[in-house]
């Protein structure tokens, strides 16, 4: 099968907008969609020019209100509109499923155009979709298309199951929304046509889009194919994700044919049954995840064992290999702070007892510090110091009075201060005195509220991106056999 193509939907007011617009992504682009429900009234009379203005094969679409589109008019006058521009010999029309004019449709394959005869659920994943698409294909030379909205991974599992029933069809198929974000990336394992994108801070014209430079330049989709490896991360939510454009380029620097797709996922079984579809080798785990992964591994290192989190989970020929990467992250900048040799002995104040901090505490306390939790739920605080023999309590005035003696240095591991709410601070109270190192795992956005404040009393800070980039390259390590190349 051919590798699918890169569309550009042109969601422009003028033709002269989509023409600039078509021309900063031709690079990347091998299709060009001109959405002409998007177009300025004054512009619908000059539609068939626009094949004139641009340098690819281009598809005509005219999307309904409830299609998803914005066009309001009568149907007659949409179809009107579509049989006045087919003199622009369009390469591709898009005609929805439910239009069952055979005569129209004659018209614009005599224009030379190819029929994508299209349907879209903004809803769900119909139970009927291979079927439903099988149905479509009317003539047999017209490209089917189905874009669908997953709303669980058991919803994408069964987008993924529909490709591999209708292998034989020449079709369009998408999982819209962040569910779906993957069949936008890994068209070819669908075997799709082609994948929609959109210009950067232009409309989207459909939930999920990507621009076409990021689809290419990150995850490099036009060299996907069946043999490719692919890695991937799961957590929810994974819009913020970093590590896409963390790995995904040192697969290119090391010319391996390899990609590394974010996958929202609200359920862990359904998702290592997706992994067994995909033949994933490798992910990352991520918020809410790290445990919930624990009872599908076959293997787990001492680190995992130790934490009861795994952010790493590799496949190997005895099956799921679990491992813990961010405690060796979290350690990586301290060492490098303190030039190797972590002083044993010294008295660290840990802010929060969530995940991270189980990695962080167990880090620290193999290292040989004293440490003391700071939790706002102290349960959570008093349950973790069991675990690693530390002192503990509540985030209060009781327990910053407590941090008096534990603040060589300071970790701040709770989500307090992450986007989107950037105006928390989890130690309001305390006052930094200037020699505290203070190192937070937060890294978006990289100063926040909290290590603003050490800074200006003239704390040492350490950002989260020292440790998200070095448990990283451990999973980078752990995931290909390869060390992370250098001067990325
Ligand atoms: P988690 O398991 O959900 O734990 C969240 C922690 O934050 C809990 O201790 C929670 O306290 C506390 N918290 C949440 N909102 C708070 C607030 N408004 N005030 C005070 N405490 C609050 O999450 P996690 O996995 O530990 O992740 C925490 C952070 O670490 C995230 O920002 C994540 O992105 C970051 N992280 C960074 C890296 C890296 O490589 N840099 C790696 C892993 C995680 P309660 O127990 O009271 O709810």
């Amino acid at each position: 099968m051919e590798n699918p193509n890169i569309c550009l939907a042109l969601t422009g007011e003028t033709l002269k907008k989509n023409e600039e617009t078509a021309r900063k992504y031709s690079g990347y682009v091998d299709i060009f969609e001109l959405r002409a429900d998007f177009l300025n009234h004054s512009e619908l009379p000059l539609i068939a020019e626009f094949t004139g203005m641009v340098d690819k094969k281009v598809i005509l679409t005219v999307r309904r209100e409830r299609d998803g589109g914005k066009y309001r008019e009568s149907e007659a006058s949409r179809v009107n509109l579509i049989k006045a521009a087919l003199s622009g010999k369009f390469d591709f029309v898009d005609v929805e499923e439910d239009l069952r004019d055979r005569e129209y449709e004659k018209l614009i394959t005599s224009s030379g155009a190819v029929v994508i005869r299209s349907f879209h659920d903004f809803d769900n994943v119909p139970e009927n979709l291979v079927s439903r698409m099988r149905k479509m294909a009317v003539s047999g030379k017209e490209i089917v298309k189905a874009a669908v909205m997953p709303k669980s991974t058991a919803d994408l599992l069964s987008v993924f199951k529909a490709a591999g029933e209708l292998k034989d069809l020449k079709k369009i198929l998408i999982g819209m929304g962040d569910y779906g974000f993957s069949t936008r990336v890994l068209a070819s394992r669908l075997g799709s046509f082609l994948t929609y994108t959109s210009a950067l801070n232009e409309h989207q014209a459909a939930p999920g889009h990507i621009d076409p430079e990021t689809m290419e330049e990150v995850y490099r989709f036009s060299a996907i194919d069946e043999s490719t490896r692919l890695f991937g991360i799961i957590g929810n939510p994974i819009g913020h994700t970093l590590s896409p454009k963390i790995h995904n380029p040192a697969y290119r620097k090391l010319n391996m044919n390899a990609v590394y797709v974010p996958f929202k996922v609200d359920d862990v079984k359904a998702f290592f049954e997706l992994a067994d579809l995909l033949q994933v080798q490798g992910f990352s785990v991520t918020i809410p995840h790290k445990g919930n992964v624990i009872p599908f591994l076959r293997k787990k290192d001492p680190a995992t064992e130790k934490t009861g989190a795994c952010n790493t989970v590799v496949r190997t020929a005895e099956g799921w290999q679990g491992h813990n990467t961010d405690v060796d992250g979290f350690l990586y900048p301290l060492v490098r702070h303190y030039k190797g040799s972590f002083p044993r002995g010294i008295k660290v104040t840990v802010i929060g007892a969530g995940g991270a901090a189980r990695a962080v505490v167990h880090a620290l306390a193999e290292s040989g510090c004293s440490v003391l939790i700071l939790n706002r739920t102290a349960s959570k605080a008093e349950k973790l110091a069991e675990n690693f023999g530390c002192k503990w309590a509540s985030l209060d005035s009781e327990g910053l009075k407590m941090m008096e003696d534990f603040s060589e240095l300071i970790v701040q591991t709770t989500n307090a201060g992450m986007e989107p709410d950037t105006t928390l601070d989890p130690l309001e109270g305390y006052s930094f005195k200037g020699n505290e190192i203070v190192y937070e795992i937060i890294y978006k956005p990289l100063i926040t509220r909290f290590l603003s404040r050490a800074r200006e009393k003239g704390c040492t800070v350490i950002t989260g991106d020292k440790m998200l980039l070095a448990q990283a390259w451990r999973q980078f390590k752990l995931f290909t056999g390869h060390e992370y190349p250098e001067n990325i």
